[in-house]
């Protein structure tokens, strides 16, 4: 084996992707072998010599985790038809006899909260979906478009909180392999928080730019901000800021949503945060060349 390429010695496809460049290795990815086995692989590379793998066996980690995505999804599967229910009948209630001001105002209230573990509970649906990788077909998409989508949705919140909006988006962002409908659900999220988050009168930008074979999109506010203690752990499942403004609703679901999106077309997203200043969201992803790359 010696003196061979190590494409040609190692047999695995997942092993020759995490070392397609070896000057610029993956620095961690998940190996997953034909008899289940999922090892975790970690490149480090060593200065005139190469590159040193070393790899940890994770399956009993994955089956746990799989384990309790499958719980998540059942108890959120079986909650659905019985929300759909009470709220089905609490809609009915004032067309079968009247009601005075006191149960009305029950009535709204009942549908307010079925409304909020409803969409708690399509979240979790969602993102057992995403994480489970079911939605993996991905085709050209230009990302242009679907930036103006997602603001054409939100301009009415952006223009009720009379916010100003600053758009660097350039004509020319070459096109990038993924799925429309998660990236679109990414923006959401992201513009969506920095709509709720920044009080009246704020600012939000979102900064578009294309460079060597990857796109950066980055989305400002001038919102509360995020405590430092805070930011390591708001990607993570249900976690909310300890600053969260009162009142403002929310479920802890939708940056491990957009996370999971941003993983599955293999980029990376991080905050960059001052309280009391606002927030940066940064999403790194391949651009299409890079994307559709092959190993031999
Ligand atoms: P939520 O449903 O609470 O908005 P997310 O997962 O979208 O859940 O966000 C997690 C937490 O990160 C939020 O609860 C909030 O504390 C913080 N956060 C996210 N985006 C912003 C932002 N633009 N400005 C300030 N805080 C934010």
């Amino acid at each position: 084996m010696k003196g061979k390429p190590v494409s040609e010695v190692l047999p695995h496809p997942d092993l020759k992707i995490l070392l397609s460049d070896i000057n610029n290795p993956l620095p961690q990815n998940e190996i997953t072998f034909e008899d289940g086995r999922v090892l975790s692989a970690q490149c480090t590379p060593i200065p005139r010599i190469g590159v040193a793998i070393t790899m940890q066996d994770i399956t009993y980690l994955k089956q746990i985790d799989r384990l309790k995505n499958e719980f998540v999804h059942t108890v959120s599967h079986d909650l659905r038809s019985p929300l759909t229910a009470i709220l089905g009948y609490v809609d009915l209630l004032d067309r079968v006899g009247p009601v005075n001001d006191q149960q009305r105002e029950f009535i709204r209230r009942v549908q307010n909260s079925v409304q909020s573990i409803t969409s708690l509970v399509n979240d979790l649906l969602e993102l057992g979906r995403i994480e489970a990788g079911f939605d993996t077909q991905k085709e050209v998409v230009p990302l242009e478009g679907i930036v103006r989508d997602t603001l054409e949705t939100l301009g009415g919140q952006i223009s009720d909180k009379k916010m100003n909006l600053h758009l660097n988006l350039p004509m020319d962002i070459p096109q990038m392999r993924g799925n429309p409908i998660r990236l679109r659900q990414m923006l959401d999220n992201l513009i969506g928080n920095a709509i709720k988050y920044t009080p009246e009168g704020g600012e939000i930008t979102i900064d578009v730019e294309a460079q060597n074979d990857q796109v950066i999109l980055r989305i400002s506010d001038t919102g509360p901000g995020i405590p430092p203690a805070d930011q390591l752990h708001i990607f993570e499942k249900f976690y909310r800021a300890s600053n969260v403004p009162k009142g403002v609703g929310g479920s802890g679901l939708g940056l491990s949503i957009v996370k999971s999106i941003v993983e599955n077309h293999q980029g990376r997203i991080w905050v960059e945060s001052l309280l009391g200043q606002g927030s940066a969201f940064t999403v790194v992803l391949p651009l299409y060349k890079q994307a559709v790359a092959q190993p031999a």
